[in-house]
């Protein structure tokens, strides 16, 4: 995905913003998380394309 695909992007579950987590980069975003600031949950970024699934997601917090 591009950079600026980020700002259209929004948490499918609280519609909060994402914090984005580079861990691969080309011209594009490779690998990398998303990280809503909101609800905690996290999402990944697999072969440029972002998993924005509520089923899919990984809680970064228990609470
Ligand atoms: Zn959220």
């Amino acid at each position: 995905m591009k950079l600026e695909t980020l700002e259209i992007l929004r948490c499918p579950v609280c519609k909060g913003e994402l914090n984005l987590e580079i861990i691969e980069k080309r011209d594009e975003i490779i690998k990398g998380t998303l990280t809503c600031i909101k609800c905690g949950r996290v999402y990944g970024i697999e072969d440029g394309i972002p998993m924005l699934l509520p089923e899919l997601a990984g809680m970064k917090k228990n609470d």
